[in-house]
């Protein structure tokens, strides 16, 4: 059995956002029609997965984290999230809609909306859990290597992280910086 890895998060700059909206218009287009003027023609509702905070003067994107001990995942009483392929996924067939993720997730990133017009066809109004998936099954249809909104961002203030690669370039930096800083230290200094 392969080494399990950690998920693998959407990592966002707040330094660096300019609060455009293009990552949300991206991701509402690459869950919906796939593109814009279809989304338009076709009178989509645009809902996008992630959200563009503006607090205290400065703009977070903020979606799900894919946590490793999902609260989420706790509080589904149908089983309906699960953690699949290196991220928290809903399966969207189990799921009632009782908005139970929604109410526990740290982060409000899940939210539950009615997908069918009630036009007396239908028992109920369909809606079920959608959170950020990583843009998976889009990249899985369009070949694309990153999610919709890391492409969309105008500062590449978004990227898609592994934790590992993360922390290896962490570990790099300090490094350099340490190595700097003993090279001014010679040991008689320190130990006198
Ligand atoms: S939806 Fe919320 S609780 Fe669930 S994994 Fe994502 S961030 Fe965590
Ligand atoms: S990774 Fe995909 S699903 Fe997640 S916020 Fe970005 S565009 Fe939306």
């Amino acid at each position: 059995m392969g080494k399990q890895r950690e998920n693998q998060i959407i990592y966002a700059d707040p330094e660096t956002c300019l609060g455009c909206h293009s990552c949300e218009l991206s991701c509402a287009v690459a869950h919906g029609a796939g593109d814009l003027q279809g989304a338009v023609a076709g009178g989509q509702l645009l809902r996008p997965r992630n959200k563009v905070v503006l607090t205290g003067g400065i703009c977070m994107p903020m979606q799900c984290r894919q946590c490793e001990d999902a609260p989420c995942a706790f509080a589904c009483p149908t089983g309906a999230v699960v953690q699949e392929d290196g991220q928290v996924r809903i399966r969207e067939k189990n799921c009632v809609g009782c908005k139970l993720c929604v109410m526990v997730c740290p982060f409000g990133a899940v939210s539950v909306a009615a997908e069918d017009k009630p036009d007396g066809r239908f028992r109920t109004n369909r809606g079920v859990a959608k959170k950020c998936d990583l843009c998976a099954d889009w990249r899985a249809r369009s070949g694309r290597t990153s999610p919709a909104c890391v492409e969309a961002c105008p500062t590449r203030s978004l990227r898609l992280v592994d934790m590992e690669a993360y922390r290896r370039a962490l570990r790099e930096a300090r490094a350099a910086e340490l190595a700097l800083s003993h090279k001014h230290l010679s040991l008689r200094k320190v130990n006198p």
